[in-house]
C-alpha cells in the first residue's frame, strides 16, 4: 500500500466528487429519481470489482481446490421458511404513527444516544473554557443526518447517564426489540425530525417476496444469502469430493435485502454481490490441516467479553495464541480469520484499520453458534465486511428433516463398533387391522423417537402392557401385542455424521468501498486531485500510454505496444489528447492507474520507453523489451517498484 500519510486528511466530499466525476458507481434509474439501496457501477468500479473477485477466486477457490457452484437466486418459500429466513430474518423498525416515518431501531437509539454524548462533550469542553477542544472527529455522514436531529444541543449529561450510553452503544447490536423499546422509552428516544412519539419497534423481514411462474400459486423469495444454495447441494458436493470430508464450497453471486434504511453509500444496500465459503467438518475434529502456515499471522480482535463490559479495546494477538487461549474456538476459524486477513492486505485494505469482532450472543444470526466479524474502519465508523461464523449442523439438519433426505457423511470406521440402542418393532400382522389407515402415521411416529424417549416409552411398556402414541392428531393406545421396543447390539462399520460449517461471508460492495477510501489520498502540492491507490493486482487499468505528442509519427508504436500489453494480459489505455503529460497522468492518478508508458522521439530512436509509477511519480527508463518485462512483473505482484528503480536506476527527465 502506497504511503499515504503524507496526504491531506481524508475530505468525504471530495472523495465522493471523484467517484462521481470518474463513474465508479452511482444510483440505479437515477434519471427517474433514482431508488435508495440499488446502485450501478461504472467501467473503473466494474473492473475493480472484477479483479477483487478474480483474486478472491484465486486466493481461496483455487488456492484451497474450492467445489464452486453458481446457483438459483429465486428461491422457493419452503426452502427459506426451513432455514429460518422466513421468520426471523428481520431487523427492528419503528413507526412515526403521525408522518408514517419509519426508522431502523438500532441505529436510531444510536444516532441519537452519540448526538447527546457529542453535544455533553462539546458542553464541557465550553465549561472548561477551551471552546476549541477537539471534539472527536465524527463522519460527515453522520453530520448530514444529524443536521435533521433537532434535539442536538450542546447539553451537559449526568456523569452517569454518559457511562449509561457508552454501555448501550458498546452493546448496540446485542438488543432485541423489547430491549430497544425500553431504552427508547427510558432515554426519551423520539422522532428528531419532529420530536413525536414511536410506537414500539416491530420485526420487519428482510426478504424480498415475489411469485414464480403464472399461477401465483409458488410463493418465493430473492435469496438473501447464496449459502442455501450450497446446502441444498450438499449430496452431489459430498460425492464429487469422493464423500470426505473436509471440503469446501465457494460461490459468488448477488443477494437482495429490503434494508429498512438504505445509507451510507454502497455500506448498506438492498442488492450487493457476495462472496461465500461454506467449509463443511466434523464436529468432532476441527482441526485444520493447513492452519500451521498461519498461525503466526497477528490479527486485532475484540471479543465478546471486552464489548460485554462495555469497551472496544482490540487485543493484538497472533492467531496461533488466541486459539490456544481459547479466544478463537477452533483452528478452523482460526484459519479462515487469518485466511481473510492475508486476502484483505492483499487487496490494499489498510491493515491497521482492520479487526476481527465476536458477535454477542443476540447478535448472532439465528443460525449462528459462534460469529467474527472482519470490520474495517472507514469514515463512516467500523463496517462489518466479512462475517466468519460457525453455523454448526443447523442448515444441513434442518432440509434434511423437512426434506426427509438424509445430508450426512458415511464414514468407514477402522475397527467396527458395537452400538446398543433401542429398536421398535411393530407386528406388522396385527398392527395394520388395528390401526388402518391412521397405521403408517403411529409406526412412523413411534421410529422417529430419540433414544430418550424410547428408553421412557420401553419401560411404560414392560409395566403397563401399552403405550400412548400421538400420531394423526389423535392419542392411540398400543399393547404390548403390536409393538416391541427393546434393547439390541448391532455391529456398525461406518459412522454417520451432519458436517458442521464454518462460513466466511464476503460483502464485496462493502469491500469495495471500503477500499476505495483506503486507497484515496491528495498529493500536498495539488490538493484537489484525488489519487487512488490501488495495488496493481486490483487496479481497474493497469497501464496508460501516453504519447509525447499527437504527431502521427507516434501511432505505429503506440498501436503496437497497446497490443503487445493486452496480448500479455495487461490491461491499458491510450491517451493521445492534447492535454500536456502531466495533466494526462494527474487524470488516471484518479482512476487509480498504478503505471504510465511514455512514448517519445527517443523511442522512435532507439526504442527506449519511460515507465512512471503513480504513487511515487518515479521514472525509469530502458529497452522496450525490459520495461514490458517489468510491467508485467510489477502489475502480476512479483516485482516491486523499488526493484525496478534499482535495476534500471531512476529517470530524472522533464517530459512535459
Ligand atoms: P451476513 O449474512 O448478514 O453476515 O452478511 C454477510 C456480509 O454481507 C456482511 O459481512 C456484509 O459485508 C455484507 N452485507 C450484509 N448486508 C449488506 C447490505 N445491506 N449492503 C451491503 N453489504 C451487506
Amino acid at each position: 500500500m502506497a504511503d499515504i500519510s503524507k496526504s491531506v486528511p481524508f475530505d468525504r466530499s471530495q472523495f465522493e466528487e471523484l467517484m462521481k466525476k470518474r463513474f465508479f458507481f452511482s444510483p440505479s434509474f437515477q434519471i427517474y429519481g433514482g431508488i435508495s439501496g440499488l446502485f450501478d457501477y461504472g467501467p473503473p468500479g466494474s473492473a475493480l470489482q472484477t479483479n477483487i473477485v478474480d483474486l478472491w477466486r484465486k486466493h481461496f477457490v483455487i488456492e484451497e481446490s474450492m467445489l464452486e457452484v453458481d446457483c438459483s437466486m429465486l428461491t422457493p418459500h419452503d426452502v427459506l421458511k426451513t432455514s429460518g429466513h422466513v421468520d426471523k430474518f428481520c431487523d427492528w423498525m419503528c413507526k412515526d404513527p403521525t408522518t408514517g416515518e419509519i426508522f431502523r431501531a438500532d441505529h436510531l437509539v444510536e444516532e441519537v444516544l452519540e448526538a447527546r454524548l457529542k453535544g455533553d462533550k462539546e458542553a464541557r469542553a465550553k465549561e472548561a473554557g477551551a471552546t476549541n477542544a477537539p471534539v472527536q472527529e465524527e463522519s460527515d455522514d453522520k453530520k448530514k443526518r444529524k443536521k435533521k436531529v433537532k434535539e442536538i444541543k450542546v447539553t451537559r449529561l449526568d456523569d452517569e447517564i454518559v457511562r449509561e450510553y457508552e454501555f448501550i452503544l458498546a452493546q448496540i447490536d446485542n438488543y432485541d426489540g423489547q430491549q430497544l423499546g425500553e431504552i427508547m422509552k427510558i432515554h426519551d428516544i423520539r422522532n428528531p425530525a419532529n420530536n413525536g412519539e414511536l410506537e414500539s419497534p416491530r420485526q420487519f423481514n428482510l426478504m424480498f417476496q415475489t411469485q414464480i411462474g403464472p399461477s401465483g400459486g409458488l410463493q418465493g423469495y430473492l435469496r438473501p444469502e447464496t449459502a442455501q444454495g450450497q446446502f441444498l447441494n450438499f449430496n452431489r458436493l459430498l460425492e464429487f469430493n469422493n464423500g470426505k470430508v473436509p471440503f469446501a464450497s465457494a460461490m459468488v453471486g448477488k443477494a437482495f435485502r429490503n434494508e429498512i434504511s438504505p445509507r451510507s453509500g454502497l455500506l448498506r444496500v438492498r442488492e450487493f454481490l457476495m462472496g461465500e465459503v461454506e467449509h463443511f467438518v466434523d464436529p468432532q475434529n476441527k482441526q485444520h490441516d493447513r492452519f500451521d502456515e498461519v498461525a503466526h499471522i497477528p490479527l486485532r480482535l475484540l471479543p465478546r467479553g471486552v464489548q460485554l463490559e462495555g469497551k472496544s479495546d482490540v487485543l493484538e494477538i497472533t492467531i496461533g495464541d488466541a486459539v490456544e487461549k481459547g479466544i478463537v474456538d477452533n483452528t478452523t476459524l482460526g484459519y479462515f480469520m487469518a485466511r481473510i486477513s492475508l486476502f484483505l492486505e492483499k487487496i490494499g485494505i489498510d491493515m491497521s484499520r482492520l479487526r476481527f469482532r465476536q458477535h454477542m450472543s443476540n447478535e448472532m444470526a439465528h443460525y449462528a453458534c459462534d460469529c467474527w466479524d472482519a470490520e474495517i474502519q472507514c469514515s463512516y465508523g467500523w463496517i462489518e465486511c466479512v462475517g466468519c461464523a460457525d453455523r454448526s449442523a443447523y442448515d444441513l439438519t434442518v432440509h434434511s428433516k423437512a426434506t426427509k433426505t438424509p445430508l450426512v457423511v458415511q464414514e468407514a470406521l477402522p475397527e467396527p463398533i458395537v452400538v446398543e440402542e433401542y429398536v421398535v418393532e411393530v407386528n406388522k400382522k396385527k398392527f395394520g387391522p388395528r390401526f388402518k389407515r391412521d397405521a403408517k402415521a403411529v409406526e412412523e411416529e413411534m421410529l422417529n423417537w430419540s433414544q430418550e424417549i424410547k428408553e421412557v416409552k420401553s419401560a411404560h411398556l414392560a409395566s403397563q402392557g401399552k403405550i400412548t402414541v400421538a400420531a394423526n392428531g389423535v392419542e392411540h393406545e398400543v399393547d404390548a401385542e403390536l409393538v416391541t421396543i427393546e434393547k439390541q447390539q448391532r455391529k456398525e462399520h461406518t459412522r454417520t455424521f451432519t458436517p458442521n460449517v464454518i462460513e466466511p461471508s464476503f460483502g464485496l460492495g462493502r469491500l469495495l468501498y471500503c477500499l476505495m477510501e483506503h486507497s484515496f489520498w491528495a498529493r500536498p502540492e495539488d490538493t484537489q486531485r484525488g489519487v487512488l491507490s490501488f495495488p496493481a493486482v486490483v487496479a481497474p487499468i493497469k497501464a496508460l500510454i501516453v504519447p509525447l505528442s499527437r504527431n502521427a509519427e507516434f501511432n505505429p508504436v503506440v498501436r503496437q505496444l497497446s497490443a503487445k500489453l493486452r496480448s500479455l494480459g495487461v490491461s491499458n489505455k491510450v491517451d493521445d489528447s492534447n492535454a500536456n503529460i502531466g495533466r494526462r497522468y494527474a487524470r488516471n492518478d484518479e482512476l487509480g492507474t498504478p503505471f504510465g508508458l511514455t512514448v517519445d522521439f527517443e523511442t522512435l530512436e532507439n526504442g527506449s520507453i519511460t515507465l512512471r509509477e503513480r504513487d511515487t511519480t518515479k521514472q525509469v527508463r530502458g529497452s522496450q523489451e525490459d520495461i514490458i518485462n517489468a510491467l508485467v512483473a510489477l502489475t502480476e505482484g512479483k516485482m516491486l517498484w523499488t526493484n525496478a528503480v534499482e535495476k534500471f536506476g531512476e529517470f530524472n527527465a522533464t517530459q512535459e
